[in-house]
């Protein structure tokens, strides 16, 4: 059924003012931590040592590249050992990260979780601010860093835990989920959290007639399709699935019939209406490695396709992919700097981090 309502900002007179989400929040570098920089010229050496991660991404990253690149892969997977770290990688980051420093890959949810399984004291998230804020409440006796705390989200930027207040007084009693892409400050003021893979699960859980989903307007359209549930909905997007276009799928559609179309659901509805499959960034690999289409337009983050091309070199990848600005913001450079420094250190106050984990780990209990 389609959401049974949608509010924002605008539809509360009395929402303070000049407010900013509680994300970006890093404390600079320990002083004293800093390791001296090592050399990172191209050697044979260098080339040697490299060699079997350039067999990785090989069909992504052209020759020619990789001496550019190799030497500071080196020093980060050195580095990494010294410091006893470990390096999670969201799908949407660079070929070069995502295959060749990451000791663990995957969407926002299986990195935290996976990270609470090592026994690195040091988590260096390559990812957007959120999701090192998720990988600290559950794991909140390691040390987490993020390469750059300006990596934010549009998503959870749209929505502070004061805006989830006001809607708990509009609606007494009714049940809050929210997405995981929101800050800790929004995670400790809901019911439980979701992520794309269990959205519908999750609001059926409740066993409520109306659940509030916050804070995507489409994916709370695409769980209101899927469900008896009333939604009420928040008017946030995420700047990259929104721009795609149900006319650019045809189009594809048009000039080979037998294209394949994965998409998000993060996407709007014309674009999910064009898809021969939505899911969750994990649930997209999963379809991609069972189905091996010939040809795939898949409708995400543009680093997804090339990291799953990296993997499976003979799907053709046609794409209308969009980048995001705020996972780009994560470089080689910037990861051996934070390896360097033990900066920037991911930091919540700690009972503000008490009552956004019970939302997450809710969710994780659900799960199993
Ligand atoms: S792709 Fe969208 S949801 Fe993911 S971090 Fe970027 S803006 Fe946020």
């Amino acid at each position: 059924m389609p959401i049974t309502g949608i509010y924002g900002p605008d539809d509360f007179a009395d929402r303070p003012q000049g407010q900013t989400p509680a994300s970006h929040r890093a404390a600079p570098a320990r002083p004293g931590a800093a390791l001296p920089m090592p050399s990172l010229e191209w050697t044979p050496e260098v080339e040697r040592a490299t060699a079997p991660l350039y067999e990785r991404v090989k069909h992504v990253i052209p020759s020619i590249e990789w001496p550019l690149l190799a030497p500071t892969i080196k020093a980060i997977n050195e580095l990494k050992q010294a410091r006893g770290a470990v390096i999670l990688a969201h799908n949407y980051q660079a070929p070069e990260i995502f295959h060749c420093v990451a000791d663990i890959g995957g969407d926002s949810l299986q990195l935290a979780v996976e990270a609470t399984k090592v026994k690195a004291n040091i988590i260096v998230q390559c990812g957007v601010h959120f999701m090192a804020e998720t990988s600290k409440l559950l794991n909140p006796d390691k040390t987490v860093l993020i390469p750059d705390s300006r990596a934010g989200c549009s998503l959870a930027a749209s929505i502070t835990g004061a805006d989830v207040r006001l809607l708990r007084e509009k609606f007494p009693g009714v049940p809050v989920v929210a997405y995981v892409n929101t800050s800790a400050e929004v995670k400790a003021e809901v019911d439980i959290c979701c992520t794309s893979s269990n959205a519908v699960q999750v609001v059926e859980s409740l066993n409520a007639p109306t659940v509030i989903f916050l804070p995507d307007r489409y994916l709370a359209t695409y769980v209101a399709s899927k469900t008896d549930v009333k939604i009420i909905a928040w008017k946030g997007a995420c700047e990259v699935h929104e721009r795609f276009k149900g006319e650019e799928l045809r189009a594809f559609r048009e000039a080979d019939p037998t294209v394949q179309i994965i998409a998000h659901p993060e996407c709007p509805p014309d674009v999910l209406a064009e898809a021969d499959f939505t899911g969750s960034t994990a649930h997209m690999i999963n379809w991609v490695r069972e189905k091996r289409p010939r040809r795939l337009v898949m409708i995400t983050e543009c680093s997804m396709a090339d990291n799953v091309r990296a993997e499976l070199p003979d799907v053709e990848m046609l794409r209308p992919c969009n980048l995001c600005p705020h996972m780009k913001r994560i470089t080689l450079a910037n990861i051996l700097e934070s390896l360097l420094t033990l900066g920037e250190e991911v930091t919540i106050d700690p009972a503000l981090a008490e009552r956004a984990r019970r939302s997450v780990e809710r969710m994780i209990n659900l799960k199993n």
